[in-house]
């Protein structure tokens, strides 16, 4: 294992992360780069330029007459992939930590190094972009050098365009980066980082031996999970799955062992053989709950067997998907989802819609809570419209995250605004470097859900990045606020709120509302209500609308062309008693000013 060198590359989004790993494997030879990026291999990944699901590959390098092999091992780059990115980390031994040149370092910069400092990775920090006009390099060098303590001289300054410093880079993981340790012939204990879906070969798990080896035909057992397999293949990760016959101590490879359900294969679990088990299982292994909820419902009533059959293929390749049957009086037959965060819940809308052509209509987001009643039980709700009458309620407890935002200090005064009227509470304030600070809050993730990202953009002017993790539950006053159309209740479109914050959101509701629904051959009452309380209202007024009106006469093909488009809009209309509700409308809240 002395040979071996085990890497990540931790980055703030967009700060060349999959460039680099590219640069170096073509450097390598381990890959000839045609066009486009090899690490990404899903379209919508490719288009959000986000990895969103982590691998390894194998690399092989020579340096002053010695052969080494490097594993790379991509980690997610969202906040919401947190632990899956920790362990990939954990499989380490040291970090490429990438910063832009024109960027400088920022709150995923931060985080992800202080993921790889509690793993003692070995940092070898980058300069990415220095062929950019405006990159700062020594400026960077001055924050980097700030926030690592290191000696200018380890700072490689590098471009995934030019390929310039990539050679430094590689000679620096095989110098710089410790090989793995381990005792290989102790009972086999290797960390699960990662898992992907086969149609073939069915779940493959990735993993890195922390001590012992493992043979293919090997009886092993699943730590946490306690389920038993036989190795039915082992290999090496290259541009394909190279098979082996053995692997050992300090090796990265992955075991195919005939499992269909992704739910088995928990990241982070530890395998080990049934006969000669290790006493216990690698630390940090967590069950990742989802923390985003939202109901999606087919548009069609008669695709609901269709949405439920493409959810469980979704869940397959991603397992920290969840999703459950229920009911809606205004939507009808669906499923309750729970997603890791925003990013994961859009990221599922768009390959229901794309891979598996679904329409479907998404409610509001919500997070989950804790409800507690008058005798001390505890319930977790998912919905708000699943919430028990209030009569029954002792108080709700709702999820609660540090957030780390970075950002230049003339936009402080409106960020500390915007967060403050989130319910959040500022906990200190750091200087990065220069005019840069690192302000910390906690903030109810259930405001964050709503429209955070986009007014965070628009206060700093794009000038901020964010970066949080759930923290803890913490109990508020939270009100249940329901919409009413023309008298009935949506549930779909309820909402908890804090209450004192309850009638503005009610009175923005509406008039949001109002803007979102077509006007229909009648008036249209819209009224926001706590319990029996109606606390605002809008009206929308009737009109007579005919889109052929604009063809004159003749053009029979034109207006039918009309029609039809018409039509297809509606697909996207529920309705609702005896309004027509577009799907823009079970979002309205997200869209509040
Ligand atoms: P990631 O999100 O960290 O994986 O970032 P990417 O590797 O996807 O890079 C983000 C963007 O920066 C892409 O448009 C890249 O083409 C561009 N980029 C990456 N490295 C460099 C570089 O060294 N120079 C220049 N000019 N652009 C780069
Ligand atoms: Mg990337």
């Amino acid at each position: 294992m002395n040979e071996i060198r085990n890497f990540c590359i931790i980055a703030h989004i967009d700060h060349g992360k999959s460039t680099i790993a590219d640069r170096l494997l073509e450097y390598t030879k381990t890959i000839q780069i045609t066009e486009g990026q090899m690490l990404d291999d899903m379209d919508l990944e490719r288009e959000r330029g986000i990895t969103i699901k982590s691998h390894a590959i194998q690399m092989e390098y020579e340096l002053n007459g010695e052969k080494y092999i490097l594993n790379l091992i991509d980690t997610p780059g969202h906040v919401d992939f947190s632990y899956e990115v920790s362990r990939s980390i954990a499989a380490c031994e040291g970090a490429l930590l990438v910063v832009d040149a024109t960027q400088g370092v920022q709150a995923q910069t931060i985080s992800n190094l202080y993921m790889a400092l509690e793993h003692d990775l070995e940092i070898i920090p980058v300069i990415n972009k220095i062929d950019m006009p405006s990159a700062m390099p020594d400026e960077v060098e001055d924050e980097i050098v700030d926030l690592l303590g290191c000696d200018r001289t380890e700072i490689i300054r590098a471009s995934g365009k030019t390929g310039e410093g990539i050679p430094e880079i590689l000679n620096a993981v095989v110098e710089r980066i410790p090989h793995p340790s381990g005792n290989p012939d102790a009972p086999l204990q290797a960390l699960i980082f990662d898992s992907v879906f086969n149609s073939f070969r069915g779940i493959i798990a990735y993993f890195k031996i922390e001590n012992g080896s493992i043979a293919k035909g090997d009886k092993v057992k699943f730590y946490n999970t306690g389920m038993e397999y036989t190795a039915d293949e082992v290999g090496v990760l290259k541009m394909d799955m190279i098979p082996r016959q053995r692997l050992s101590t300090g090796d990265v490879g992955y075991i195919i062992s005939g499992i269909k359900d992704s739910k088995e294969v928990k990241v982070g679990d530890t395998i080990t053989h049934v006969a000669r088990p290790c006493e216990k299982a690698i630390s940090g292994f967590q069950e990742v709950k989802p923390m985003v909820f939202a109901g999606v419902y087919p548009i069609d009533p008669s695709d609901y067997e269709n949405l439920r059959a493409s959810l469980e293929k979704l869940q397959l390749n991603d397992a920290s998907l969840t999703f459950s049957p229920e009911s809606s009086v205004a939507l009808g037959f669906g499923f309750r989802c729970g997603f890791l965060g925003l990013l994961h819940m859009e990221i599922v809308q768009e390959r229901l819609d794309r891979e598996f052509d679904m329409d479907v209509i998404t409610t509001v987001p919500n997070v989950s809570y804790m409800v507690y009643d008058k005798h001390g039980n505890v319930k977790e709700v998912h919905n708000p419209s699943g919430l028990p009458d209030s009569t029954l309620i002792d108080h709700i407890e709702e999820p609660y995250i540090r957030a780390s935002i970075i950002t230049s200090s003339n936009f402080i005064g409106p960020i500390m605004k915007l967060c403050l009227d989130k319910r959040g509470e500022l906990i200190n304030q750091e200087y990065v470097s220069g005019n840069r600070v690192e302000l910390h809050f906690m903030i109810p993730l259930g405001e964050i859900v709503i429209d955070f990202y986009d007014k965070l953009k628009s206060v700093s002017k794009g000038y901020a990045s964010f970066d949080y993790h759930v923290d803890c539950f913490r109990p508020s006053k939270l009100a249940k606020l329901d919409i009413l159309l023309n008298g009935e209740p949506v549930d779909a479109l309820s909402t908890l709120t804090h209450q004192d914050n309850a009638a503005t959101f009610g009175r923005r509701m509406c008039e949001k509302l109002k803007e979102l629904i077509p006007r229909q051959q009648f008036d249209i009452a819209i009224q926001a209500a706590i319990g029996a309380k109606i606390i605002a209202r809008e009206t929308i007024k009737c009109v007579r609308k005919d889109v052929t009106a604009k063809c004159y006469g003749g053009d029979v093909s034109r207006k039918r062309k009309l029609l039809e488009k018409q039509k297809k809009g509606k697909k996207r209309m529920k309705q609702i008693g005896n309004v027509e509700v577009p799907q823009k409308a079970f979002l309205a809240v997200l869209k509040l000013d």
